[in-house]
């Protein structure tokens, strides 16, 4: 018998967990399971519309999807069409891949005003994801302010400032595209609490922000330090100066002037309430120092008027039944990635938000060494129980090959240079499917 393994979410930590089974000499069935008919995960609904290169290991994980000995099963939600103690009970090894789905939530007075968007709704908006097509921000304002100094913070920023020609190459959801470039917005504030060395954009992304053709980037050479503090030294330092340098070329910028839009990247300033009546109308700031690293407010405050405010201050799992949850973390504990004989981790759910599409790659190597050295022959039935249980519960399962015909109908319905116009609901896709 072989080893039957079910993935549960089809991102790159779980594609990485099939490679690597799949790569080992070891008799296995995989079997992918994933919440919506459209696999990839991050790939499609988190990495910028504007990154296409970055999309582009979705090819090889398409390798893995094809292989005979993996089956892909999309559209089949954990919790609602199969539980976690059933997938338990039909599959020698369970591995979650599902990554963070969540928000680090603000918890400041107004967080919870309209207009006041956590970015995995935000991002999930622009990058067409399903469960966040109805968000319809209101982006009838002239400024816009986002909250963090992450690689997230610099993608919604960017996105939010980029021309209609500056995306033509993007698959920026047809739904965003339409409200961003309608919108007024001339100035986003990506403001954070921190000061630029502290700041967790890498200097890739940073630097891209120099390329937008009516956005300038606006640092205040106040801000900036003279030199890196003492003590730093090593690759922490190359990179620290790295980003010190780009943000000197930006507070130095003669240009600026020519450009419409205004993306000001705002050090020390820790958001403190979001006012407003129903929907918010300005932000409220304390300037900040930093402290032996903890971050002190000086009591010296200011407002930004807005009615959009995005926080980008991080990404959380949500808690599954049937696995122990560290609340605290936001994982799922685990001993490098073994939860317990049968459960595995992968990912985001594994280590927190962090790291880059491949930071996922060894995770799903030591899940493997431990589910192969943990599980000898197998035995359970895997996908022969699984089918049948799908069937009977009137659940609609996406194959891999269901999923290459929505795949070619977005691609045949982009337009002006767009790889694929993606398609925004599941009503939508299996409608692609005649249902
Ligand atoms: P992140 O890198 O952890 O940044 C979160 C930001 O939010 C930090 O500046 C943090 O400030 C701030 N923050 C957190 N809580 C806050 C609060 N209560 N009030 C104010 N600020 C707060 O998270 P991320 O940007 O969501 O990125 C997640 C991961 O995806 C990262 O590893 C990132 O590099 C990766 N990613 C990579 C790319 C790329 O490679 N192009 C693109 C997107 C995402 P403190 O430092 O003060 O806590």
């Amino acid at each position: 018998m072989p080893l039957t393994v079910a993935i549960v979410g089809s991102g790159p930590a779980g594609f990485y967990t099939a490679d690597a089974l799949l790569s080992s000499s070891a008799d296995v069935e995989i079997d992918i399971i994933e919440r919506l008919p459209t696999p990839f995960g991050l790939i499609r609904a988190g990495v910028a519309p504007d990154h296409q290169t970055t999309k582009n290991v979705a090819r090889k994980f398409e390798k893995s999807a094809i292989a005979d000995k993996s089956r892909y099963y999309g559209n089949i939600a954990l919790g609602r069409d199969v539980t976690l103690d059933e997938l338990r009970g039909m599959y020698d090894a369970v591995v979650l891949a599902v990554g963070a789905a969540s928000d680090v939530k603000l918890t400041i007075p107004g967080a919870d005003l309209d207009g006041v968007y956590g970015s995995s709704a935000f991002v999930g908006w622009y990058n067409a994801h399903p469960d966040f097509r109805w968000l319809d921000p209101d982006l009838d304002t002239d400024q816009a302010v986002v909250i963090g100094l992450g690689n997230v913070a610099i993608d919604i920023a960017r996105i939010l400032v980029r021309t209609r020609t500056g995306m033509a190459s993007s698959d920026l959801a047809y739904h965003a595209g339409e409200a961003i470039w309608q919108s007024p917005l001339r100035e986003v504030h990506m403001v954070g609490r921190r000061g630029p060395l502290d700041a967790k954009f890498t200097n890739v992304e940073l630097r891209e922000l120099a390329d937008l053709t009516t956005c300038a980037p606006v640092v205040d050479p106040a801000q900036l330090p003279d030199a890196l503090p003492e003590g730093v030294d090593g690759r922490e330092a190359r990179l620290m100066q790295r980003n010190l340098d780009t943000l000197r070329d930006y507070a130095n910028a003669e240009d600026c002037g020519t450009k419409e839009k205004r993306l000001h990247i705002r050090f020390y300033a820790n958001p403190v309430e979001i006012l407003g009546d129903g929907h918010v109308e300005a932000i409220r700031l304390e300037k900040t120092e930093v402290i032996d690293g903890r971050v002190k407010g000086t009591g010296e405050f200011f407002e930004i008027p807005t009615r959009l405010v995005v926080a980008a201050t991080g990404y959380r799992s949500i808690p599954i039944e049937g696995a122990p949850f560290d609340d605290q973390r936001g994982i799922i504990p685990n001993d490098d990635g073994k939860v317990e004989d049968g459960l595995y981790v992968v990912g985001w759910i594994k280590r927190g938000p962090s790291g880059v599409i491949s930071s996922s790659r060894p995770d799903a190597k030591s899940a493997t060494a431990h589910i192969l050295s943990d599980l000898g022959d197998g035995g359970k039935p895997g996908r022969r129980t699984l089918g049948p249980l799908l069937k009977e519960r009137g659940a609609r399962v996406v194959t891999y090959a269901d999923w290459k015909r929505i795949e070619a109908a977005e691609d045949a319905a982009a337009e002006n240079g767009a790889p694929r116009r993606k398609y925004a609901t599941v009503e939508e896709m299996l409608e692609v499917l005649g249902e």
